[in-house]
């Protein structure tokens, strides 16, 4: 498994990104579970935010993913 740490965005970054988050709040493991070799964490606190991409962070590129954990705002 191959570890990727996303970058936390400032604010005009994200803007006009669209933005991910959980939907339900009590579950706690990633947002995204695939079959890949891509893990991708949180550049403010290291949470797990996708796990086992096909692809490394260029998968999120032009979206911000937001960490349920910690509240930054990630990107690739
Ligand atoms: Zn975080």
């Amino acid at each position: 498994m191959l570890d990727e740490s996303l970058r936390v965005l400032s604010r005009e970054e994200v803007d006009g990104r669209h933005v991910v988050r959980r939907d339900t709040p009590t579950s706690t493991g990633p947002l995204f579970v695939s079959w890949g070799t891509f893990n991708l964490l949180c550049g403010g606190c290291d949470f797990l935010l996708m796990s086992r991409l096909p692809q490394g962070r260029e998968a999120v590129s032009g979206v911000a993913i937001e960490c349920p954990n910690c509240g930054a705002l990630n990107g690739a």
